[in-house]
């Protein structure tokens, strides 16, 4: 396994592609808009060697019984789920926001179970290939780009019928050795740090679809792979100073890219499905469980972190001991628990694939999603309403160097006489951070919309029972 600063050293051996701000990047590990998001990602690796965690972050690989990362592992047991969700609650504890590495390893742990029952029925070889890429993942320890989303176009239509064929990913040419891929994923979480990308299709497909039902993984500087790393609300401040920022370690959210593939070649070892349109529908499905499991757990940890700065906030400026925000901080922290449980539950409830996989509870998995939707704005709300306006009003870190001015607003923003004004500006700045539309809109979309939840909640819940035990206490006639 690597330690963090080893992950970090073995991204800079990549030749990836990385674009912003109208230039190509130099360096992703060393450039200010990147380094936070890296130094997030480093955290799952220092976590699986912290005595202090156990073995929540490290596992026992199934295929060769080596140890391994936990976020190369493919889940065997409910207790391998149940330390999956604790282990996102504590990386974004310690890091107060996305650590990014969960995607790729969501994407292992289905294309696992995925190439199994493929191979049942068509007779293909994924299987054995998928082992192989997932030994080399788990050996190297190599950090995966999970990459799903397709641009999509217009969304009424279904891929075959949009006006350009490249909106979604798809086999652009098949050859002797391999495939030639074209397309491209948006939003990808931590895509620029990734060793390599593991690219899945992001919606159930039909026949006519088939060019586009395609899994595979190449390497994050593989020809053709280029990649735009997307902007964020106040991301200049990334090369302005520090405590702006309010989180400059770890940065906000994942630092999402377009990751375009200009007819990449894909060797055959690295092609995991193919054609297979009836299985697209199953592997998402899978996919978004386990990943909608997730968020029950790192959006808790990184509200845990909120909680703490919005308590501190209320101590430095006298406020703690009003009843009402007491009372708002307990309604904080009982979302939050609310948003962990169900991470728990879908992991408790869990059952076994044909391949001996453990998968969590879909419809407790996707509740977990939707609370974590609907609860993160919520604390968010709650800890600007005990912060206070000044959260949107604080003047840049510079002042605090600025002769003529820094006395004043040192002065002027003291609440409590034992308390330096600039602790209090840290900690708006964290709050700031963390209740920014960035953040909210990741929690909204991340791992899938609210709506995709509804769908799976609709699909699975057994109406008719419910029905039925109403009727016979109501004692009503059957409709
Ligand atoms: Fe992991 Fe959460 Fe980030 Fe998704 S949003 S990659 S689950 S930390
Ligand atoms: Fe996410």
């Amino acid at each position: 396994m690597m330690t963090g600063s080893q992950y970090v050293e073995s991204l800079r051996a990549l030749k990836t592609e990385v674009h912003f701000m109208g230039e190509r990047l130099a360096s992703v590990v060393d450039h200010p808009a990147i380094r936070p998001h890296v130094n997030a990602a480093a955290v799952t690796y220092d976590l699986a060697t912290d005595p202090a965690h156990g073995d929540l972050a490290c596992a026992t690989s199934h295929l060769t019984g080596r140890p391994i990362n936990r976020w190369t592992h493919v889940p065997r047991t409910r207790d391998d789920l149940v330390k999956k969700a604790k282990m996102m609650r504590v990386a974004g504890r310690i890091t107060g926001t996305c650590f990014q590495r969960c995607v790729g390893m969501d994407a292992l742990i289905t294309l696992h179970s995925v190439t199994h029952d493929v191979d049942r029925k068509h007779g293909t070889t994924y299987h054995e290939r998928f082992k192989q890429f997932l030994v080399e993942t788990q050996d190297r320890d190599l950090m995966s780009g999970g990459a799903m989303t397709d641009p999509k176009g217009d969304r009424s239509k279904r891929p075959h019928e949009q006006h350009d064929p490249d909106l979604f990913v798809r086999v652009a040419e098949r050859r002797e050795d391999g495939i030639v891929v074209r397309g491209a994923k948006m939003h990808q979480t931590g895509a620029v740090n990734s060793h390599q990308f593991i690219v899945l299709p992001g919606q159930a497909l039909g026949p006519e679809d088939r060019d586009y039902a395609v899994a595979f993984a190449v390497p994050a500087d593989a020809p053709g792979v280029i990649q735009v790393f997307g902007r964020q609300v106040n991301d200049s401040r990334k090369w302005e100073g520090t405590i702006d920022q309010g989180n400059a370690t770890y940065g906000v959210v994942g630092g999402e890219a377009l990751v375009i593939f200009d007819d990449v070649f894909v060797p055959w070892e690295r092609v995991f499905m193919l054609g297979e349109v009836e299985f697209a529908g199953t592997l998402v499905e899978r996919f978004t469980s386990y990943h909608r499991q997730n968020y029950g757990g790192c959006k808790s940890g990184n509200l845990d972190v909120l909680i703490g700065a919005t308590a501190a906030i209320a101590d430095v400026q006298g406020t703690a001991k009003a009843a009402h925000v007491r009372d708002k901080l307990a309604e904080m922290a009982h979302l939050v628990e609310t948003m962990y449980s169900g991470a728990l539950a879908c992991s408790h409830e869990c059952s076994s694939l044909a391949c001996g996989t453990a998968i969590v509870d879909p419809l407790l998995a996707n509740s977990a999603k939707f609370n974590t939707a609907r609860y993160y704005p919520e604390v968010t709300r709650l800890a600007q309403d005990i912060a206070g306006g000044f959260l949107a009003t604080m003047p840049s870190e510079r002042e605090l160097a600025n002769p003529r001015v820094a006395g004043f607003v040192r002065k002027y923003y003291q609440t409590r006489a034992d308390v330096p004004a600039e602790d209090r500006l840290r900690l708006g700045r964290l709050i700031e951070n963390m209740t920014g539309a960035t953040p909210i809109v990741e929690c909204m979309h991340g791992a899938g919309s609210p709506q995709a939840q509804k769908v799976v909640v609709q699909r699975t819940i057994d109406w008719a029972l419910r029905r039925t035990l109403a009727q016979r206490i109501a004692s009503t006639s059957k409709p």
